[in-house]
């Protein structure tokens, strides 16, 4: 299948650029020359704000390329508007200049491309959390692939790497669908909440729908199927195909 696959170091360079380095200690390196200062930035990822990270809380501002800022930004957001933040146990940083462990080479987190999360129950050479169990990563990877992020729980042994998430190439988003599925307007006015279409049947996170309905009795989060949760409560409910929308019209 066509899963994203991590760039061939010169189309790496090609997109994001190549500059000189020197060892600074077992891994770690130190970028020569104005190379950080003119392409890493930071970018504020709501979504990541007061997640669990080594040593406190994170911030929600991550370093990061400036080529590849759009596509990080719309793959968070979309996994908040989906209710899947709540898979992020630990946040493993972005940026940090090294090479990859055990061999000579660079690893992608030196150009601000790539980024880590869960490492605990994703460690580096082992099989990657599985699906449903706690610090499994496997419910955001479709997200992040979508984004055009290569997973490396995908990698083969031994270099298995299921906490890691690398850009492999940047979307051209002006040619694609809209961002996350189809919008849910609630009497009207546009929810917040996002919907995921799969084989006809829209779907949302019962926690952003609770909240957008006034839903008091909601329990623990998870996926479901929009309509008959609201015709459940009594609204009218309408799909419009032309603009991607819900209408939910309370009667
Ligand atoms: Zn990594």
């Amino acid at each position: 299948m066509g899963y994203p696959e991590p760039l061939p170091q010169r189309d790496l360079e090609e997109l994001f650029g190549r500059f000189a380095w020197k060892a600074n200690g077992q891994s770690a390196i130190t970028i020569l020359g104005d190379w950080v200062e003119r392409f890493v930035t930071t970018v504020y990822i709501p979504e990541l704000d007061g997640v669990p990270a080594f040593g406190g809380k994170f911030n929600g501002r991550v370093r990061w390329h400036v080529r590849g800022v759009e596509q990080l930004q719309r793959a968070f957001r979309e996994i908040g508007q989906t209710g899947l933040t709540k898979h992020i146990l630990l946040w493993g940083g972005s940026f940090v200049p090294r090479r990859m462990r055990g061999s000579a080479r660079l690893s992608r987190h030196s150009w601000g491309i790539a980024f880590d999360i869960n490492p605990s129950e994703n460690s580096f050479g082992k099989e990657p959390a599985a699906a449903g169990s706690r610090g499994s990563v496997r419910d955001l990877v479709p997200i992040f692939e979508k984004h055009g992020f290569a997973w490396g729980g995908r990698w083969r042994e031994p270099r298995r790497d299921g906490m890691h998430f690398e850009i492999a190439r940047i979307p051209d988003y002006r040619t694609q669908e809209p961002e996350c599925g189809a919008h849910l307007f609630l009497d009207g006015r546009e929810s917040g909440v996002r919907l995921i279409l799969k084989e006809g049947v829209s779907y949302a996170s019962l926690r952003l729908l609770a909240a957008a309905t006034g839903d008091l009795s909601a329990g623990e989060d998870r996926l479901i199927p929009v309509a008959q949760y609201l015709k459940a409560r009594g609204f009218r409910v309408s799909w419009n195909v032309r603009e991607k929308a819900v209408y939910a019209v309370r009667e």
